[in-house]
């Protein structure tokens, strides 16, 4: 379907007659077997969207009211015979008590619309059980991915896509028909074997997310692990010293912004490897393995929890000063100089390394920001493949240069202070830094012209060992053709 179909208002009250953009579902009348949040939400778009709509309930005198009034509302059977094309907007569980409309239902296409309340509830998906049900019927699977809500919001608030599935070619054609008249943009999922899966769609949570979730959870826990070995447990065992209040935030806040450094550079790391192996390969058109492209097309999310996690350590950071335990620090620490007569506490390089510190935290988080931003789908359409690739690859490259730096002004020497070495153990910061570093590295060498050159010939299509024709001017201005390496 092209965008400027997309683009299309819905029908509303036009008269299609004429109208050339309109396909020849509108205007005919559709059934709709139900009258609950459902079958409502589809009569008023059905109805909007030019179609005429006949409404089977049990109790039709009860339920006309809730439906828009051009709708006719009737008892199932009447508004079966109407139609051709029935939606069945009634559960599984109450399809057996259709089973009297079997005759009048004969040689109609039926719309399976439900969805089960949990992935794989029964062992044949629903559309195949209405279709056993009613063996004369065409069943098609579809609309089951589209909620109530989005049925009357519009298709440009919700879901666009209507997964569409049936074992009758025609049928199929005729709901994709229905689907486009609505605005929806149909999509064609194969034969009735794929219902189920598309009935698990709508169960499944946020699928793209486990992946990059389980990481984000698995790195905060190694390091507010390791953060609370060295800033807590050390102190008890080696000083007796009670720094367990440290834990809800201190430790947490130097934990967050590890797992968004480290975060972020993986978002970068994938590129580097697939360029590595494009280069040792010498094309690009062998697959990557299966681990690499998972990684690949998960980035987007690694980032946006890389950004959730800075943003959460910048609003942490924030509040530090908010805490008794750091006021009570102040004082004493005001105290014990105002005992010891000390006058000037200013340290010129600790005070330079907390602005350079700050600042680039805060730019970094701006760029983290505008990475986010910029993949959302709404604002990622509005842009084209360069200016998308400027931000996301140019920006975000830059965004995890200035990471580094806050991670290594924040560091500064402490780690060449064996004092910061707690059990053996190296200051947190400087464990972050070698995936990020390691990215830096390869982008740099990647960058260097003979390693870049040869790296855009193969991702232009050159590849190693491969033989292609040339064309070659001959002395009398006449072209010759022949073939060669193009590793030559
Ligand atoms: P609902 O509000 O409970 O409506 C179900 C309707 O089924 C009732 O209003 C009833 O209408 C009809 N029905 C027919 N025979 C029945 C019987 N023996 N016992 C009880 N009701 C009977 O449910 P819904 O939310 O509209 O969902 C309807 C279907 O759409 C379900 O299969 C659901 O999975 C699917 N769906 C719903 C949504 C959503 O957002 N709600 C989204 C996607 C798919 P009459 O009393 O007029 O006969």
């Amino acid at each position: 379907m092209s965008g400027g179909d997309m683009a299309k208002p819905l029908l509303g009250h036009r008269n299609m007659e004429g109208d050339p953009g309109i396909t020849p579902a509108a205007g005919r009348t559709i059934g709709v077997l139900g009258s609950g949040d459902f079958a409502r939400s589809l009569a008023i778009r059905l109805v909007c969207s030019g179609f005429k709509v006949v409404v089977g309930s049990r109790n039709p005198k009860r339920k006309a009211s809730l439906f828009p009034s051009a709708a006719e509302v009737t008892f199932q059977a009447e508004a079966v015979k109407k139609t051709d094309v029935i939606f069945v907007a009634v559960f599984r569980e109450h399809y057996s008590t259709l089973c009297d409309l079997a005759d009048v239902l004969a040689g109609k296409i039926l719309v399976d619309v439900s969805n089960n309340i949990e992935i794989n509830h029964h062992k044949e998906s629903n559309a195949e059980y209405l279709a056993s049900l009613f063996p004369a019927c065409t069943v098609v699977k579809g609309f089951n991915v589209v909620s109530a809500w989005t049925l009357q919001s519009g298709a440009r608030d919700g879901n666009k896509q209507v997964l569409i599935c049936s074992n009758n070619q025609e049928a199929k054609r005729t709901v994709a028909e229905i689907a486009q008249v609505m605005g929806f943009t149909p999509v064609d999922m194969g034969c009735m074997s794929s219902a189920c899966e598309i009935e698990n769609i709508p169960l499944r949570l946020l699928p793209a997310w486990k992946i990059p979730i389980f990481l984000a959870l698995g790195l905060f826990l190694c390091f507010f692990t390791y953060n609370l070995v060295r800033q807590v447990i050390h102190p008890y065992i080696r000083e007796q010293k009670n720094k367990f209040y440290k834990i809800p935030v201190e430790v947490v806040n130097t934990t967050l912004p590890c797992v968004a450094y480290v975060m972020l550079s993986l978002v970068y790391l994938p590129g580097v490897l697939a360029a590595c192996s494009q280069l040792y390969y010498g094309t690009k058109y062998r697959r990557f393995p299966d681990w690499l492209d998972q990684w690949l097309q998960h980035r987007k999310q690694i980032g946006l929890l890389s950004f959730f996690c800075a943003a959460l350590h910048a609003v942490y950071s924030l509040c530090l000063p908010m805490r008794r335990s750091h006021r009570y620090q102040l004082i004493e620490t005001a105290v014990k100089q105002a005992v010891e007569k000390k006058m000037n506490i200013w340290v010129e390089e600790e005070v330079w390394r907390m602005e350079i510190y700050i600042s680039v935290g805060i730019i970094a988080l701006g760029l983290l920001s505008l990475l986010a931003i910029t993949s959302l789908p709404s604002i990622a359409n509005s842009l084209n493949w360069r200016e998308f690739s400027f931000i996301q690859s140019t920006l975000g490259f830059i965004a995890l240069v200035i990471s580094t730096l806050h991670t290594l002004t924040y560091g500064w020497s402490r780690a060449f202070d064996e004092n910061q070495y707690k059990f053996y153990l190296p200051p947190t910061y400087t464990l972050t830094l070698l995936v990020p570093c390691t990215v830096i590295l390869a982008k740099v060498i990647f960058n260097l012209p003979c390693i870049q050159q040869r790296l855009l010939r193969i991702r232009r299509g050159w590849e190693k060992g491969r033989y292609v024709k040339f064309v070659l001017p001959s002395a009398t201005g006449e072209y010759s053709s022949g073939e060669t390496s193009s590793n030559v």
